[in-house]
């Protein structure tokens, strides 16, 4: 069972029907979109297990050239689709002021930030200027750098036109040879980021920090020890066959079992 009640969550996700109120917060889909069956179902399937806030890739930062970079604008109506549907919002990352033009047209609810453009100023401003006079929620993954002025800039020139609805992202950061995590999770620096931006939600992101399904839940569930407010975690109906990110990828089923199991040790007073 869940504690309830953060009113910096509620601010940021202020969509009346989903319960941001109940913590953690969870956040699932696909890393990314790739044909609508696979939306389709993926989508119907977590909507079963009470996951009312889809992630979905739609523009995917790839490390090297030549594979699937992600569907682009094409997938934006399947989404539509989906939201006519089922009763879910929906998340993209953007990484350019037209990725954010693309998906404001296209009604997402909530935009990300991901770890490759955190790092580079010059796009987290053209993103903002882009998102000028605008109110959406934006979450802001931690740089793929442990650099935490970085993630730090990226919420202040994200404040600075006017954006108010944040939420952080700790997905991990780059090693060398960290045998066991993708990135590594250097908890100290989301911890430290709270102790700065107390009043910003920090939600974990297990699967990109562990990059294999096995080490999801207990990554998840340390965040949770830490009073983290929420997770995303990476959701596919075929992991195994997932166009990106297949190794980390959970199907709902397991994700359903998962939830089950986190145990909350947030005291509220
Ligand atoms: C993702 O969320 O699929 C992604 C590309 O993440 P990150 O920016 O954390 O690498
Ligand atoms: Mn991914």
């Amino acid at each position: 069972s869940f504690a309830a009640m953060n009113p910096s969550m509620t601010n940021l996700f202020p969509f009346p029907e989903l319960n941001s109120e109940r913590l953690p917060f969870l956040i699932a889909g696909p890393c990314s979109v790739e044909t609508p069956e696979q939306l389709h179902a993926t989508v119907a399937q977590l909507v079963n297990k009470g996951i009312q806030l889809i992630r979905g890739g739609v523009w995917k930062p790839r490390t090297r050239p030549n594979g699937f970079e992600g569907v682009g604008t094409l997938a934006l109506p399947w989404i539509k689709e989906v939201k006519r549907e089922f009763p879910v919002r929906f998340a993209v990352e953007v990484a350019s002021a037209s990725h954010v033009e693309e998906a404001l047209k296209a009604g997402i609810d909530v935009l990300w930030i991901g770890a490759r453009s955190t790092v580079n100023p010059f796009t987290v401003q053209e993103i903002a200027e882009s998102l000028r006079g605008i109110d959406i929620p934006v979450l802001i993954k931690n740089p793929v750098n442990p650099d935490l002025g970085l993630w730090l800039g990226a919420f202040e020139r994200l404040e600075s036109v006017g954006l108010n609805r944040l939420g952080a992202i700790h997905r991990g950061f780059s090693n060398y040879r960290d045998k066991i995590h993708r990135n590594s999770p250097m908890w100290q620096i989301p911890i430290e980021f709270r102790t700065i931006r107390p009043e910003i939600p920090m939600i974990n992101d297990p699967s990109h920090i562990s990059g294999r399904r096995d080490l999801v839940p207990s990554i998840a569930q340390k965040a949770l020890d830490l009073n983290f407010d929420g997770l995303m975690i990476e959701s596919h109906v075929r992991p195994d066959a997932a166009w990106t990110d297949a190794a980390q990828q959970l199907t709902p089923e397991v994700l359903g079992e998962l939830i089950g199991k986190l145990k909350t040790r947030k005291i509220h007073f």
